[in-house]
């Protein structure tokens, strides 16, 4: 409900920004933002410079100052994430520089600590709570796929469970597309079966990040849940997949500093995040034209973007001054897709 209250006005996007607290060390005297309203309205500055010109306005479907919590988070994407058991397609971004919250918002500090769980965790917990309540009408099974997209590459990144794991493959043709070719899907009954997947997912992703100085920060990582049910009555086949991406840090590397693997690097996640925001932009449009082909991120995702499908991105902020400039990058780059 929470959803269709935007969706003919702006097509299926919305967005929600999220600035993440202080850390402790961190000192509170300068802050960029300046207010945030109930209503999405959101009001950054540079206390540094004051004057007007630093002053700006934005507006997004919901903004969540630094004291919400992971629960306030979950509760307004709750509904969106349900959506998928009824056989929608649904895409969840976290945008934002390094260090900004998105692995926060997405998954949580770690994953031992359910009370702090992100997005991630609680959705498919969500599902399985729900899908349990439908039983008697419908039966769902839910498959999980994990990969990485690293300077264009996408890298499963639970291949090395061994087939002794692998609990079923599924053929995941969708009508527009495949949705994560070729890798490795296990299907999952409970979040003991998801917190195992996890484990190694984060494990094979860990063992790059060493080797390649905090790889994580400069890849997308996608969490692909694939819901399928019968209606018993019916016998009819519904289904739904649920993406969640936090996305590679969005700061702009300094072109005079950055050379070799780490310019190529960084004009990938250029080009990835640019192309997101155009095929995002191009569907709040509803332009005849979505560019899905300019980047193996957009390709991945087109079956979860734009048609009947349901996309929220949240942006997340860093609110020290020292990220004013960043921060108004992220904004803008929101503001256009919104
Ligand atoms: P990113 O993934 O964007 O690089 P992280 O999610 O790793 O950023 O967050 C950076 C640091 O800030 C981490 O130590 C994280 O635990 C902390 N943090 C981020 N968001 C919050 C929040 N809402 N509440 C408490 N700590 C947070
Ligand atoms: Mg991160």
């Amino acid at each position: 409900k929470l959803y269709n209250e935007v969706q003919d006005l702006k097509g299926n996007i919305r967005v929600y920004c999220r600035i993440r607290p202080f850390l402790p060390g961190q000192s509170q005297k300068h802050s960029t933002v300046e207010f945030v309203g109930d209503d999405g309205d959101l009001i950054v500055s540079n206390p540094l410079k004051p004057g007007k010109e630093s002053r700006k306005h934005f507006k997004f479907n919901k903004v969540f100052g630094q004291a919400t919590s992971q629960e306030e988070v979950f509760i307004d994407t709750q509904p969106l994430i349900r959506s998928v058991l009824d056989g929608y397609n649904v895409c969840i971004f976290a945008y934002g520089q390094t260090g900004s919250g998105k692995t926060y918002t997405m998954s949580g500090p770690s994953l031992s600590s359910n009370s702090d769980w992100g997005v991630n965790y609680r959705a498919l917990h969500d599902l399985f709570h729900i899908s349990q309540s439908r039983r008697t009408s419908i039966v769902y099974e839910v498959g999980v796929q994990m990969v990485e997209i690293y300077n264009e590459q996408v890298r499963d990144l639970l291949s090395s469970t061994g087939p002794q794991k692998r609990l079923g493959i599924w053929n995941i043709t969708q009508p527009n597309g495949l949705s994560v070719p070729d890798a490795s899907m296990y299907s999952v009954n409970s979040m003991t079966d998801v917190l195992e997947l996890m484990h190694i997912g984060l494990t094979n992703r860990a063992t790059s990040a060493t080797a390649l100085n905090e790889r994580s920060s400069r890849s997308h990582s996608v969490l692909s849940i694939h819901v399928r049910g019968t209606d018993l009555k019916t016998n009819s086949l519904l289904r739904g997949c649920l993406h969640l991406v936090d996305l590679a840090g969005s700061e702009r590397v300094d072109r005079s500093e950055a050379t070799g693997d780490r310019l190529k690097e960084a004009q990938h996640i250029n080009k990835s995040l640019s192309a997101l925001g155009d095929v995002i932009f191009a569907l709040a449009q509803k332009s005849a034209h979505v560019p899905y082909r300019n980047s193996k991120l957009t390709q991945l995702l087109q079956s979860s973007l734009g048609g009947q499908a349901k996309t929220l991105m949240f942006v997340q902020l860093n609110p020290d001054v020292a990220s004013y400039s960043e921060t108004i990058s992220a904004l803008k780059f929101a503001e256009r897709v919104s």
